[in-house]
């Protein structure tokens, strides 16, 4: 399954990178402008700190919609990974590399979560860029597109994943009923994509760019970014 993977994400960036062999290179082809120090703070969760923590408050009933959510966002958060590695093996910004890993922990979390309440994983041994539901397996095709671009396309698509895992995992918080284990991994996550949020904002600002928020409500945006 690993080679069948790497085999997959191999011809993906094959064919993604064949309209670069009859176009001169442009300086987009290049991260010299992003340093290091932009990415620090993107804090990877302590999954065994997260685990204790969500172990310790009693399991309680799942709700359809609370079983739903558990699946979809284990599936956004291997989105926003699959995305990420995508992108960083197309653009080689460290910014894509050191969230990825942040999201690997996040979809982790979320296996966690199913296995507690014994629900089937959805993800099991899926490659890169491979989802069971329907329209993020759509959104994953068209982010991959987008970001192929340039850089600058690239670095406004990992600031909308951002924004839309935000608004996603506000609304699962917001249907919760009772569940509290669950709204410890959901709050963990919202932490992780403010962080990631602001990293992209920032890597935008020392392309030129201006990033305006697209899913976020201009109020809430600036409690995140500002
Ligand atoms: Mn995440
Ligand atoms: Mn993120």
């Amino acid at each position: 399954m690993k080679n069948l993977s790497v085999f997959n994400r191999s011809l993906l960036v094959v064919f993604f990178s064949l309209p670069l062999l009859v176009t001169s290179c442009s300086s987009d082809d290049t991260d010299a402008s992003i340093s290091s120090t932009d990415v620090d703070n993107v804090s990877v969760i302590n999954l065994n700190a997260l685990t204790e923590a969500v172990d310790s408050v009693p399991l309680d009933t799942l709700s359809s919609a609370e079983t739903e959510g558990m699946l979809f966002m284990r599936e956004e958060e291997k989105l926003a990974h699959d995305v990420y590695v995508f992108l960083y093996g197309r653009w080689h910004a460290n910014v894509f590399d050191s969230i990825s890993v942040s999201e690997q922990t996040h979809t982790d979390a979320m296996l966690f979560l199913l296995d507690r309440y014994a629900v089937d994983d959805p993800v099991g041994d899926n490659a890169e860029g491979v989802f069971v539901d329907a329209t993020l397996q759509g959104l994953y095709e068209t982010l991959v597109a987008q970001g192929n671009a340039s850089l600058i396309d690239a670095l406004i698509v990992g600031a909308e994943i951002e924004e839309i895992d935000l608004v996603d995992i506000q609304n699962l918080v917001d249907a919760l009923e009772g569940n509290d284990d669950m709204a410890l991994v959901y709050q963990s996550l919202m932490e992780g994509s403010r962080n990631h949020l602001r990293a992209f904002v920032r890597n935008l600002e020392q392309q030129g760019v201006v990033y305006q928020p697209q899913y976020l409500s201009p109020d809430v945006y600036e409690t995140v970014v500002f």
